[in-house]
């Protein structure tokens, strides 16, 4: 068999050894035959059966989210239940068949084309936008018919098993925190896209924006996966079999190496207390959180709660999620970020977008055009706050007029509760998320104005050079080291220590070993990143002379060439 490499651009770590699995776009696959009419009936019974399949996944998905505490999403599955009930989809298709003498699949995907077509006459938004539920449950037919369902039951070692796709949402990607795949391998995205950054939490390696991969990996190939380098090898030879398992065992010596240091403080050699916090996207995260020993929860990324089902989280809801995560978390602080929905993270909250892009009603400024929404989750917030350390973040904030919109809702919200006599902290302070370089200029307005600052530094790079952190076309050009950027970082960190107030980074360079001693040496105290970074981040933490790194962080600062600042890197890291 022919060895050959692919590259990719890497987004989390590791090496995986194991057998690839290609995820298909159902829909794009199906192609229309004629049937003899003796063969109407039969026809038919496969359309049925694979109703019958469907249904009986379907229920069996709820049972497990329902095991697995994931009640939040079972709703989800429901409207799914239903609308395999829906004349549309379980009779129509079937007329289709019988008149047409068509296969099934054609039959379904035909009633599909036209469904979408009335949706999209709908006038309210909200409306038009449940086409997607039905996009879904059309495809799960389909796939079974076409037998993709049998192959996807097959997984006996689930860590040998290594994902291809096209692209794999945010929302598909969550579902992956239910499984332990070996790896994953998309021909879209970008370094810092919400798949990727998920990718990284799942801690199994990954790499997107492999062009073409769907075409030169076929199903059960043999891969290796190499996370580090961004190198796919397909049916590698049993030596470079051999160098990449010693490669793995290395690999995973070190990561258990570094659990040594799981309980050391985290001080560098200056003796100064370094705070190592945690980013999340669902309670069930806490584990690794405890796992790492992190000082508290530096980013909730709620609006994961949000996705994978037709409804918003109503106020009770949200509370029992933010008040069963602060209380695990004891004292420690716990920062909730409010709703940050819109471009590529996509939750019934955006239905009323007709256009979802990163510039557009996203984040603080959706919530502000949707009072209740905002409203309910800051309630919820609210009343959690009074079982532990809870403090508010704010997303994409633009303008110090949002801001003081958002304290406003704030206030108001607080008034609603003690108006019916329930307990939070009124005290409770509000931080902003520093990501739109016009607020990062602008950072010691903010400081002022706000209780602490966290850099999102996915967002500031992609604002700040204008390329789209989805968009695999120009994944080359988003770069953290651009002299532009790491000046804005530079402005905020300042603007903090000027009013006295508290700056994290809790975009993906607080989780980056490179990165540790730059922004030490920038004067950053607190990092927020995923927990399975947490440990490599703290050995650089360790390992770091303040008085050394200022110097060479400074003329990091000064340097305008990409060549200079890599090089100086490697040297701050010496
Ligand atoms: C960021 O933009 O850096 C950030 C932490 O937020 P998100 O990645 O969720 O957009
Ligand atoms: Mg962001």
């Amino acid at each position: 068999m022919v060895s050959f490499n692919i590259h990719g651009v890497p987004v989390s770590n590791g090496i995986a050894i194991g057998t690839s699995h290609l995820i298909s776009n159902a829909l794009l696959e199906v192609v229309q035959y004629d049937i003899k009419k003796t063969k109407i009936d039969f026809e038919v019974k496969r359309f049925k059966k694979a109703l019958l399949i469907v249904k009986n996944e379907l229920i069996r998905i709820k049972k497990q989210l329902l095991l697995d505490s994931n009640s939040q999403f079972a709703p989800f599955i429901d409207t799914h239940l239903m609308l395999l009930n829906d004349n549309n989809i379980s009779d129509e298709p079937i007329h289709t068949i019988k008149n047409q003498k068509c296969n099934a699949e054609w039959a379904i995907k035909t009633q599909l084309d036209l469904i979408i077509e009335r949706f999209n006459q709908i006038d309210d938004p909200y409306i038009r936008e449940r086409k997607h539920d039905v996009v879904q449950v059309a495809e799960r037919i389909i796939k079974v018919l076409l037998g993709h369902q049998k192959k996807k039951i097959k997984f006996k070692n689930e860590s040998s098993v290594i994902l291809v796709a096209q692209d794999i949402s945010p929302a598909d990607t969550l579902q992956f925190k239910n499984h332990k795949y070996g790896a994953f391998i998309t021909e879209m995205g970008g370094t810092n896209s919400h798949t990727a950054i998920l990718a990284r939490s799942l801690n199994i390696p990954s790499i997107v924006a492999v062009r073409n991969a769907k075409k030169l990996i076929k199903n059960n190939d043999s891969l290796i996966v190499d996370g580090n380098q961004g190198i796919v090898i397909i049916n590698p030879s049993s030596a470079i079999l051999e160098e990449y398992q010693y490669k793995q065992n290395l690999w995973e010596m070190e990561q258990k190496k570094l659990i040594k240091i799981r309980n050391i403080k985290c001080k560098t050699l200056g003796n100064e207390t370094i705070s190592l916090l945690a980013n999340i996207e669902v309670p069930d995260d806490i584990k690794s959180v405890k796992e790492n020993n992190a000082d508290g929860i530096g980013l909730f990324r709620t609006e994961f709660l949000f996705m994978n089902r037709p409804s918003l989280p109503d106020e009770e809801e949200q509370f029992k999620i933010y008040k069963s995560v602060t209380k695990s978390m004891g004292n420690l602080p716990v920062v909730i970020r409010t709703l940050d929905s819109g471009a590529d993270k996509n939750t019934a909250a955006d239905n009323n977008n007709k256009i979802n892009s990163v510039l557009g009603l996203r984040a603080i400024r959706l919530c502000l055009s949707e009072p209740h929404l905002f409203t309910t989750q800051l309630k919820a917030i609210l009343r959690a706050s009074a079982f532990g350390n809870i403090r508010i973040l704010i997303p994409m904030l633009s303008s110090l007029q949002e801001l003081r919109q958002t304290k406003m809702l704030i206030e108001r919200a607080k008034q609603s509760l003690k108006n019916s006599k329930i307990k939070f902290n009124d005290k409770i302070q509000v931080g902003g998320m520093i990501e739109v370089p016009a607020v990062a200029i602008n950072a010691d307005m903010f400081a002022n104005e706000l209780d602490f600052l966290s850099i999102g530094t996915n967002d500031l790079v992609q604002y700040t050079l204008a390329i789209d952190r989805t968009d695999d076309s120009v994944s080359h050009l988003y770069n953290s080291l651009h002299s532009a950027v790491l000046r804005l970082i530079d402005n905020t960190i300042k603007a903090g220590k000027k009013y006295n107030k508290e700056v994290a980074i809790c975009g993906e360079m607080a989780g980056d070993p490179k990165l540790t001693k730059l922004l030490l040496g920038m004067g950053l105290t607190q990092f927020s990143m995923h927990p399975a970074s947490m440990l490599i981040v703290k050995k650089q933490v360790l390992s770091s002379d303040p008085k050394k790194i200022k110097i060479k962080a400074n003329k990091i600062l000064r340097s305008i060439e990409p060549d200079n600042i890599e090089s100086l890197i490697q040297d701050i890291n010496k």
